[in-house]
């Protein structure tokens, strides 16, 4: 039988509406055999997730207050799922051991994994599927990193001894036995990870969109779902801010080439976006989307004759190295060289780094722009298509943006545009417009 790996977010399993939902879309195929749970999300805007509730008994118990009046929200949360659900189940056992633990300092991370914990018991319970904890299966380095061989081999076996199983996310043990967890939002990351132990032929992110959009829909009106991107646009895009999914979420399942499918539980009959190694088809709008970031400086260096001066490049680079920054781009001229780094990392040292890099460098004239904003236009299509670079510059120049950096990695996947960050919505706009044939 084929395998499915599903992961429903916090805002799919909020409340007992949303269990029922989900408990249709699994029993709707036999395929959905292993689902990850997150911990109970928002229920509307100015509702606490249970994670954040959790992490509030954290800071409680170290400042010596009582957790009682913290807890008793969250035990208040799973009850009303029970009752609601109408299983005949009760967890007043697991929290009274959890309210020990937060009581005798156990870490942060065990007390904020104990959010799906609790919330995947209850959904493995209303499904009739096993619980596995993924304490057993899931596993960190010393170092803290994740270790993939050993949870693959271990959850694996682990996983295949069971037809159908719940597994929280989130979380898994370090070699001492004590709980860690990802960063927020990591239930992604289990859900890839279970993916691949068990061979998914595709891994179900289900959340509360239906897909991933071509732009921010704060920034262009109603902006087309991405039927289908490969991993690498995946990569280019949520480095510029448009997030679906944990940035580490692809890893496990790319190493397996198991496609993902981000779908919505409000409304399962849309097809949503798949994510997958490779596309067999042009993307139809040519580009498969744009985003961008705001709060980037360029370091502008002039020198003459720097074009043959060998070695020019490593000195520049080793000063930005000496202050611990990553940079983004290097534009450059024949006696001009830029960095392009984030505004953010160079604050608190740009005076001692350009007084560093004159001395280094000896070049003749150095200044930082603030006030970049940089944009991603990414399509595996661009390849193929002569002309698409024409059509975004024209774009821009039709919209009086001016185009302050300009960078094309050679696999043609992205070109990368720096502007004016009072220019960003319209950079935006015009791209997408430039693409994308809308009614408007
Ligand atoms: N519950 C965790 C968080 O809020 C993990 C997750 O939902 O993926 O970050």
């Amino acid at each position: 039988m084929s395998i499915k790996a599903l992961k429903f977010g916090g805002s799919s399993l909020a409340d007992a509406e949303h269990f029922k939902k989900v408990a249709a879309i699994i029993k709707a195929d036999e395929s959905r055999r292993y689902v990850v749970a997150s911990a109970p999300g928002k229920r509307y805007a100015d509702d606490i997730k249970v994670t954040d509730m959790l992490y509030a008994c954290f800071k409680a118990v170290r400042k010596k207050q009582d957790i009682e009046p913290h807890f008793a929200k969250i035990e208040q949360r799973y009850n009303q799922i029970i009752s609601e659900l109408g299983i005949d189940f009760s967890l007043d056992e697991e929290f009274a051991k959890i309210k020990y633990a937060i009581n005798h300092y156990v870490g942060e991370d065990y007390i904020a994994s104990r959010g799906e914990y609790l919330n995947s018991m209850i959904l493995a319970k209303y499904l009739g599927f096993d619980f596995i904890d993924a304490e057993d299966g899931i596993f960190f380095k010393e170092n803290g990193t994740f270790d993939s061989e050993r949870t693959n081999d271990e959850l694996s076996a682990i996983l295949l001894q069971h037809e159908r199983a719940v597994i929280p996310g989130f979380y898994g043990t370090m070699p001492n036995g004590t709980i860690k967890t990802f960063s927020r939002g990591g239930s992604d990351i289990t859900g890839s990870i279970v993916a691949r132990a068990v061979d998914a032929e595709l891994y179900e992110n289900w959340t509360d969109v239906s897909g991933m959009l071509m732009a921010d829909p704060r920034i262009v009106k109603n902006p087309k779902v991405i039927r289908v991107i490969t991993y690498n646009e995946l990569r280019e895009l949520s480095y510029m801010g448009a997030t679906v999914l944990h940035d580490e979420a692809i890893f496990p399942v790319r190493e397996a080439r198991i496609p993902i499918n981000i779908r919505n539980t409000n409304a399962p009959e849309d097809e949503g976006t798949m994510i997958v190694p490779f596309a067999d088809k042009p993307n139809e709008n040519v580009i498969t989307g744009v985003a961008g970031k705001v709060g980037f400086s360029i370091i502008n260096i002039d020198k003459s004759m720097m074009n043959s001066e060998v070695g020019f490049g490593k000195k520049v680079l080793k000063v930005i190295e000496n202050h611990e920054i990553c940079f983004e781009h290097l534009p450059s001229g024949i006696d001009t060289m830029s960095v392009v780094v984030s505004t953010s990392d160079i604050d608190a040292i740009r005076e001692d780094m350009v007084n560093e890099m004159f001395r280094k460098t000896k070049a003749d004239y150095i200044n930082i722009e603030d006030g970049l904003a940089l944009i991603a236009v990414v399509g595996r299509s661009m390849v193929s298509q002569i002309g698409t670079a024409g059509r975004v510059f024209s774009a821009l120049g039709n919209a009086g943006v001016n185009i302050k950096m300009i960078d094309q990695g050679s696999s043609e996947l992205s070109i990368i545009v720096g502007v004016n960050e009072a220019e960003y919505a319209t950079t935006i706009n015009a791209i997408y417009k430039e693409f994308v044939k809308t009614n408007e």
